[in-house]
């Protein structure tokens, strides 16, 4: 079952009338501002598109089916990566992990995919071309990290859960190979009742992921001993993985994730 008009209207009254304090160290609140069908290659969806209060970014979510008043709907977290999403730039496996979770939700009766609106993971654009640049100058990954070291994924959650409550979903299963997103989520207030695993078709342009030797190195490296940063505050775990290059690969997402913090 679709969102029906009715229901369609509802929400955009509410969002209308939609106050609050705001989420997050920032106080930002964020309001259902316009809502259409949208047929896509990944089968039929609508899309919630989101007023900003505070710095303009305008997040969207791209819902299956009727979600409203629903428990265990999937739900998928994604970051916006103009390089990767749109450009299919090898740098990241960004536009691997969107297409996978599109294509997962548009096979089901219903889950939503918020599509957060931070590139990079919140240090835009600039700061993120500019890592890639330094890489390609021989630096090293703790000054693309540096560079990278601006992360907020909080502000990503705290906000991605007032999404979640202004569709008025009651709960979620979340399509993820992180759990620390679930604590993210629970700790502002969404009740995750389990997690989907997020696992991706292997292709030419994500095979590198699976080469034991490129993981051991301690890098996340192409066969042409380029770098790969992770954009997605997400694993990726493959089709065709062992256990040993998940353990791995975890592992290197950890190191990735407390250098960005300790610069933050
Ligand atoms: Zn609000
Ligand atoms: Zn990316």
């Amino acid at each position: 079952m679709e969102l029906n008009h009715m229901q369609i209207k509802e929400l955009l009254d509410e969002g209308r009338a939609h106050a609050c304090d705001g989420v997050g160290a920032d106080h930002i609140c964020v309001k259902i501002a316009a809502i259409a069908e949208l047929p896509s290659r990944f089968g039929q969806f609508h899309i919630v598109a989101f007023y900003n209060n505070k710095d303009g970014k305008e997040h969207v979510a791209i819902v299956r089916g009727d979600v409203t008043n629903t428990d265990n709907v999937p739900v998928r977290v994604h970051s916006e990566c103009l390089t990767g999403d749109v450009l299919g730039s090898l740098r990241c496996d960004c536009r691997d992990q969107l297409e996978t979770a599109l294509r997962m939700i548009g096979g089901m009766d219903k889950g939503v995919l918020l599509y957060m609106r931070q590139e990079g993971r919140g240090i835009g654009l600039i700061n993120k071309i500019r890592a890639y640049g330094l890489q390609e100058h021989g630096y090293d990954t703790v000054e693309a990290n540096i560079a990278l070291g601006f992360r907020d994924d909080e502000r990503d959650y705290s906000v991605a859960a007032h999404m979640l409550n202004s569709l008025h979903i009651k709960s979620i299963c979340l399509i993820t190979n992180n759990p620390k997103k679930i604590d993210d989520l629970t700790k502002n207030g969404i009740k995750v009742n389990g997690r989907i695993p997020h696992v991706m078709q292997p292709n030419q342009y994500n095979r590198f992921y699976l080469e034991t030797k490129a993981l051991k190195s301690g890098h996340l490296m192409d066969l042409q001993g380029k770098e790969h940063l992770p954009e997605q505050a997400d694993i990726p775990v493959i089709e065709g993985m062992n256990g040993e290059q998940i353990n791995l690969i975890s592992k290197i997402y950890q190191n990735y994730s407390r250098s960005g913090s300790r610069t933050r």
